[in-house]
């Protein structure tokens, strides 16, 4: 079928400038050099939402509801990466061209000092140096150190999948040691929250405390709900009977180990329902979709394409997802996922696993394909007590605005799109494409 509106008419009704007439060429000019030079410092003016990250000082155990267990690091986010000296310097004036233990100190010992001296307008300074006017904490629960007009909080959701005897579940690999505990420990925090003693032995009664723990989780300021569950088993999620799920819960919640078909068809059932509930609820659904760390995370299993079938369920046509991370390695696959009206893609993570050089082909194609449907985030976090979530939001800031520069002055110089068209796609990817989710209850 053809389009209604000519896509050049449309380019003339939203009042941009037209492209000169002429097919698109597959190689940028000479000119491709100046024009990124020109965009660079426009796209530093713009006030950014960072969609994703987990800001928090390192010896805070509610940044994340998981722990890093130690796995290999991709090069670039080794400790001997010498760009985290860079932003080292940038943001604290740091003296030394290392992090040896010796000079390493100095830097422990800054954060420390400006830490005690600005209390909770901390991170919102970091947040100042650059240029991020507002930015998601995804953290277990949220610190009195982050100010909530900056800070906007995203809540776990997976620990309701997993409210039985876990320890076949613990018991599969050294990851799984680290991570189980920790959905427990978060599943106690939400009993605890509703005021229970213990999870309801009745099904509907489990069902109705997932809903207000949800409700009050967004009273409480959260705006999304996050699941990881990526890194506990597959993301391909069958579709149960409700009365399946509740006889597998009302034989298991108070004692004893269902078989991994029963566990996995009553983690199904859960998922769905939460997701459902985000659509009631006006809550966007976050999903982790990329690889991850440690050294037993599957790929195959955690790859993005597992969810289409439910990111394209019309049952679920009301609830926003956004895939964090952006399926990265799959990441070319995943932005046809976003030619759903209600699928997003957040970029955080790659911006950091890749170089610049390498994450502006991953921008350049998003932004040829569906530009109006890419976030940005930083996936900041706190890895030790050196290298903090105020490095590595430096990395992924300078990372990707320097990526989308040279991503879009290729594209301009190429034929494909004008620089006005350019900068409003930087706009969108930078702070509207994620704002324009919330309601009002960001900006
Ligand atoms: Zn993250």
């Amino acid at each position: 079928m053809r389009p209604r509106v000519q896509p050049l008419l449309f380019l003339v009704i939203c009042g941009l400038p037209l492209l000169a007439a002429g097919q698109a060429r597959p190689l940028p000019g000479p000119d491709v050099q100046q024009i990124y030079q020109r965009l660079l410092p426009q796209i530093e003016q713009i006030a950014i939402f960072d969609h994703h990250a987990h800001p928090g000082f390192s010896d805070d155990p509610d940044v994340d509801a998981m722990a890093a267990p130690p796995g290999s690091a991709a090069f670039r986010e080794r400790d001997t990466n010498p760009e985290l000296v860079a932003g080292a310097k940038a943001l604290f004036g740091y003296p030394y061209d290392d992090l040896s233990p010796e000079h390493a100190k100095w830097l422990v010992q800054k954060k420390a000092e400006l830490k005690k001296e600005k209390g909770n307008t901390y991170f919102s300074d970091i947040l100042d140096k650059l240029n991020i006017e507002q930015g998601v904490a995804n953290r277990a629960m949220m610190a009195d150190y982050l100010d909530p007009k900056r800070f906007v909080w995203v809540f776990f959701a997976d620990s309701f999948m997993w409210p039985f005897d876990n320890q076949r579940e613990r018991s599969r690999n050294a990851d799984e040691q680290v991570y189980i505990p920790l959905q427990e420990k978060m599943l106690h925090r939400w009993v605890q929250q509703e005021g229970l003693s213990k999870l309801p032995p009745d099904f509907a009664e489990y069902l109705k405390f997932v809903s207000r723990t949800l409700e009050d989780n967004r009273k409480k300021g959260g705006i999304a709900m996050k699941f990881e569950v990526a890194y506990f088993r597959s993301t391909k999620f069958s579709d149960p009977a409700r009365e399946d799920a509740e006889d597998i819960y009302q034989r298991f919640v108070s004692g004893g180990i269902p078989s991994k078909d029963e566990y996995r068809t009553f983690q199904d059932f859960m998922f769905r329902y939460l997701i459902r509930e985000g659509g009631r609820l006006h809550l966007p659904v976050h999903i982790h979709s990329a690889v991850g760390i440690g050294d037993y995370f599957s790929l195959s299993e955690s790859n993005i394409m597992n969810l289409e079938n439910i990111l394209r369920d019309p049952r679920y046509s009301n609830v926003t997802f956004v895939m964090i991370h952006g399926g990265y390695p799959y990441d070319r696959q995943a932005i046809w996922l976003a030619s759903a009206r209600n699928v997003y893609l957040d970029s955080s993570e790659t911006e950091i696993l890749l170089y610049p050089s390498e994450f502006k082909h991953t921008l350049k194609l998003w932004l040829e394909t569906f530009p109006e449907k890419i976030t940005f985030g930083t996936d900041a976090f706190p890895y030790n007590e050196v290298l903090g979530a105020e490095e590595s939001y430096w990395l992924g800031v300078q990372s990707s605005r320097t990526a989308l520069a040279a991503a879009l002055a290729e594209m301009i110089s190429m034929g494909e799109v004008s620089e006005a068209q350019a900068m409003q796609m930087a706009h969108g990817y930078l702070h509207d494409n994620a704002v324009g989710l919330y309601a009002g209850k960001v900006h």
